[in-house]
């Protein structure tokens, strides 16, 4: 049984017509490299950095952004950023690294951040970014030379996008910082975690390369529920009959430009609506390691025409129990 689930973890993510979805990982701290190296991911859908940022003793001081910038290599923890990049880069192989910038704020925050009164509608991910200039500089340059001389596709994905301007804005240093790093040609990417996002998704896709949908924000920032609340965890539901036509949204228009969109929140990591998202026509799917197994297994078990049908009628429901019923068909 053992060597069974073995041969399980080596094969790629297929559905039972053999129809391929690969299937990454997402990690967000180093030691997690070697555990989920077993389940044997397809590459890294989803690197978190927030933890070189949130660590108390490393306030994320312009000073620290600049001495980074000078010497990427240096000691502590840029030094450790880059180990943990370059060992990520070693996993993904010759497949996709999906690098994070720093998505810090809300429910990821440093200990010397500022209270705020709404922290999940305040200062975090790109807008911390783009206030920040030098910090960004140094994370992109840090990454770039981190992973010049492993054979992995970077993938660089900005958090918390809710315009164009965030977008354009990163391409702009990204592209002045390249031209010190000529053979290189990482993508740019959006988290898709936000309602706008979505409501301006077509124009989106005219300037990304790829889109990775984070259901777990689109979720809170959708149904106006907490992620982290217990008193609205009954609302906080990404199988909510909107997040499915939501994430619908999304991949039309990835599609109508050819680009590719993953999923990296944890619907993902649910074996049922990965099938719906597989039957959405979901590029690829990212999750904690553990949950590849299950993944693998359930999408191996049914055909994409199934799972076609099935997310056609989820897009068609009107209640959140209507969409669970749909999910355990599978
Ligand atoms: C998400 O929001 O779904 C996501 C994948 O990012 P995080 O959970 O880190 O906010
Ligand atoms: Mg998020």
């Amino acid at each position: 049984r053992q060597t069974e689930e073995q041969n399980l973890y080596a094969e790629p993510g297929m559905t039972a017509c053999g129809y391929q979805v690969p299937i990454r990982v997402n990690i967000e701290l180093e030691a997690e490299i070697d555990r989920v190296a077993r389940f044997r991911p397809e590459g890294v859908g989803l690197l978190r950095t927030e933890v070189y940022f949130l660590d108390g003793s490393h306030a994320a001081s312009e000073a620290e952004a600049e001495d980074q910038a000078e010497s990427p290599n240096g000691s502590g923890r840029s030094h450790d950023q880059t180990r943990f990049l370059q060992r990520a880069a070693q996993l993904a192989g010759d497949d996709y690294l999906t690098v994070r910038l720093y998505d810090v704020g809300a429910d990821k925050l440093p200990s010397y951040a500022q209270k705020e009164e709404n922290p999940a509608l305040g200062w975090r991910g790109v807008r911390i970014l783009l206030e920040n200039r030098s910090l960004l500089r140094a994370q992109l340059r840090l990454i770039l030379e981190a992973v010049r001389n492993y054979p992995c596709k970077l993938r660089l994905l900005i958090p918390l996008v809710t315009s164009l301007e965030d977008v354009l804005e990163v391409r702009a240093e990204l592209d002045t910082l390249l031209e010190s790093f000529p053979h290189m040609h990482p993508e740019l990417g959006i988290m898709v975690e936000v309602p706008s996002a979505v409501v301006m998704v077509e124009a989106l896709a005219e300037v990304v390369d790829f889109m990775s949908i984070g259901t777990n924000d689109l979720t809170q920032y959708a149904l106006a529920a907490d992620r982290s609340n217990p008193k609205v965890a009954g609302y906080f539901n990404s199988a909510h009959p909107a997040i499915w036509r939501l994430i619908h949204q999304v991949v039309k228009a990835c599609k109508k430009r050819d680009i590719m969109v993953s999923v990296c929140g944890e619907l993902a990591a649910n074996p049922q609506a990965a099938c719906i998202l597989t039957g959405l026509g979901v590029s690829s799917l990212s999750m904690a390691g553990p949950y590849i197994p299950g993944v693998k297994k359930i999408l191996r078990s049914h055909t994409l025409e199934l799972m076609e049908k099935q997310a056609l009628s989820i897009l068609k429901v009107q209640t959140r129990s209507e969409a669970e019923k749909i999910l355990l068909y599978f």
